[in-house]
């Protein structure tokens, strides 16, 4: 009888959707008794989930896909990079298998071929919650896949489809079942949050019993009701965005909006078929602040978009001086194979790319160093992520893991991940804060 347990590993590239495929995948194997290698050695076989965004992105996983043949061998590839199936067999003929995105089944079955699974009732039994690869108080929640939008820079529609959304009591389930296993903080991703529910027009789902909308109120106000933190990625600009805000002041989603802007230039934003009326979005910003003053907004911007002009990029440090905005991201524009973009006239220079780029993150710095200094002095609750032998870190309300800034306090040991303490703010740094445990 074959008693070896196959073990496969897996190295997962690219954003957090990506990370949340890695975590189906994941559970597949345990539900099909399958183990996890952590490393190379000893795995029967491993399997690479790239990106395929950017072309930096690109290489980092025909990288990642050489380490893995030359450390272990046998090689499964899936992700973004995947939907280029010849351009990975020209660079590395010995992969297994080649998927795209999302592409489980095949994924599974390119397992089975290189290690079949060891039927075992009792390793089939897996949490309700599925494997994660984020700590065990917070977790990654997709909404949907693929996008209906057609922004120039992008291929994301063509790799990923168009937009397909699961319905919201599957959704509720799911967050119930994470919640149940002591997440304490959802981070609701897709590739547009904002359109959530538009493909299945927004038809009702059954929550135990109660009928919930698939849209992105009647999702956030659901999911507030389940007492966890509930914090929104990837969120367009669509007018009904200001719909969630008075949720956000009321306490049930965390006051936190990731809403990628890209540019604040009309023309430009034209170029990349953005939605361009940035004026107006001042006013909505101003009246989101009124509505919920504990508002954070996170953005990201692309600067040396092809056309843009010194003007252009001027109206754009313009308008950030009067959005005021808590946390930027700026990307220097990068070409991606197969995007409308590449065939627009008047490309930017690389080194005025560079310099833009500079001036932009120097310009926010001040904008957002301001806003640090000005939350000295108060309380802010904080959820801990890890402590080690200097105390404890954890994030505030307005910060998302790994991507925002983090708080530390010092000699605090007993706390542990997941917890939820009330911090006073004494020091701030960049985006991080130094502070002090409060009574609740
Ligand atoms: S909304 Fe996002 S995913 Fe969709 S096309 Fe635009 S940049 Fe790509």
């Amino acid at each position: 009888m074959n008693t070896h347990i196959p073990k496969i590993g897996i190295v997962s590239l690219g954003c957090p959707k990506a990370l949340v495929d890695s975590e189906r995948i994941l559970t597949r194997l345990r539900a099909e008794g399958y183990e996890i290698s952590p490393s190379y050695e000893g795995a029967d076989a491993v399997i690479v989930n790239t990106c395929g965004f950017i072309d930096s992105a690109k290489q980092e996983s025909f990288d990642a896909i050489g380490e893995a043949l030359t450390e272990n061998g046998k090689v499964i590839v899936t992700g973004c990079l995947g939907v280029d199936e010849d351009g990975i067999r020209e660079v590395h003929p010995g992969v297994l298998a080649v998927s795209g995105p999302h592409q489980y089944e095949s994924v599974m079955e390119a397992v089975h071929q290189a290690s079949p699974p060891l039927h075992n009732p009792h390793m089939d039994l897996i949490p309700a919650e599925g494997i994660k690869l984020t700590p065990r108080h917070y977790a990654y929640l997709k909404i949907s896949e693929g996008c209906n939008q057609t922004c120039t820079f992008c291929i994301i529609p063509s790799m990923r489809g168009k937009l397909r959304s699961r319905p919201a009591g599957e959704v509720l389930k799911e967050a119930e079942n994470l919640a149940l296993s002591g997440v304490k903080e959802i981070l609701l991703v897709s590739q547009d949050t904002g359109a959530y529910g538009s493909d299945l027009r927004y038809e009702e789902s059954d929550f135990y019993g109660k009928s919930v909308r698939t849209k992105m109120y009647d999702l956030c106000n659901a999911l507030g009701d389940q007492k966890v933190w509930t914090r929104l990625h990837y969120v367009y600009p669509y007018p009904h965005v200001d719909d969630v805000i008075p949720l956000m002041a009321e306490g049930k989603i965390l006051p936190y909006l990731d809403i990628p802007f890209q540019h604040a230039s009309p023309r430009i934003l034209k170029l990349m078929k953005r939605p361009g009326n940035q004026i107006e979005l001042l006013e909505r910003i101003k009246k989101w602040r009124e509505i919920c003053p504990d508002i954070t907004i996170r953005s990201t911007f692309v600067v040396g978009f092809p056309g843009e002009t010194e003007e252009d990029f001027e109206y754009l440090l313009d308008w950030l001086e009067k959005a005021q905005l808590d946390r930027v991201g700026c990307f220097k524009y990068e070409a991606v194979e197969g995007a409308a973009a590449n065939d627009l006239p008047d490309p930017v220079d690389e080194e005025i790319k560079e310099q833009r780029w500079n001036r932009l993150m120097e310009f926010q710095r001040q904008i957002s160093d301001e806003k640090m200094q000005a939350k000295i002095g108060k309380v802010f609750d904080v959820i801990i992520d890890e402590v080690d032998e200097e105390g404890a870190v954890g994030r505030t309300k307005g910060d998302a893991p790994e991507i925002d800034g983090e708080v530390y306090i010092n000699g605090e040991l007993d706390l542990k991940p997941g917890d939820i303490v009330k911090v006073k703010a004494e020091h701030a740094e960049d985006y991080d804060i130094w502070g002090s445990l409060v009574d609740a």
